[in-house]
């Protein structure tokens, strides 16, 4: 037996004494401990003549039953945490891309560069922590590197790109082997859903905003 420990999650191998998934980032079992093997075995204690056979297979049974309903509570714990952590990405992340391009009144390339995001997003698998600052981090990185330009030369559409490519760029980065369940096979597509939705709401209003001011300011007197 060894001390490496399985995700139940992603299925990685992690080194003995970890507490969370090195790839997920999903809590790992507590019932293997760090502690090295002993060389000597330990005593082996005499099964007691009026322990009932029937009644130790039955609670062993139950130990049994008891690990399974952990295992799937840490498998959904793993879910929750890394949609949880995806959702703020994309959400932030495709809302700036969204206001970016909505300010270039270009709403549909922030559609599209935010759904590519989402998908993005969707498709990398990183410690949750990770996966919930990666893309935002790129996309105000994008956003800040061009700033100075914009300010210079008025070129604002670059700006849309520099985000979108630095936010792609920061959230592929660093991700690790994908694990092969079914929650992974609809992460990409919730993605690509919630990066659509979250760039239509920041691109669509801001061009709503923007127009609104227009005629606020055109139908002042003088
Ligand atoms: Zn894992």
């Amino acid at each position: 037996m060894t001390n490496s420990r399985v995700c139940d999650y992603c299925h990685t191998n992690n080194p003995p004494g970890s507490q969370k998934c090195e790839a997920c980032g999903a809590p790992l079992a507590s019932l293997v401990t760090n502690t090295p093997q002993r060389s000597t075995p330990p005593p082996v204690q005499p099964t007691s003549p009026s322990v009932d056979p029937v009644k130790l297979s039955q609670a062993q049974e139950n130990v049994e039953k008891i690990e399974e309903v952990v295992q799937q509570g840490r498998y959904l714990y793993a879910i929750l945490w890394r949609t949880v952590a995806e959702a703020f990405s994309i959400a932030v992340s495709t809302l700036l891309l969204g206001i970016i391009a909505g300010g270039i009144e270009r709403w549909w390339l922030g559609v599209l560069a935010g759904t590519i995001l989402g998908i993005v997003v969707g498709f990398a698998n990183k410690p949750y922590w990770l996966a919930a600052i990666s893309a935002p981090g790129g996309v105000i990185f994008g956003t800040l590197f061009w700033l100075p330009v914009w300010l210079i030369s008025g070129n604002l559409p670059g700006m849309l790109a520099s985000a979108s490519f630095f936010g792609l760029l920061t959230a592929a980065l660093g991700s690790r082997k994908r694990p092969d369940n079914g929650w992974e096979k609809i992460r990409p597509l919730l993605g690509g859903l919630g990066g659509f939705l979250f760039a239509s709401l920041g691109s669509l209003g801001t061009q709503f905003i923007l127009t609104f001011l227009r005629n606020l300011v055109n139908s002042l007197p003088g």
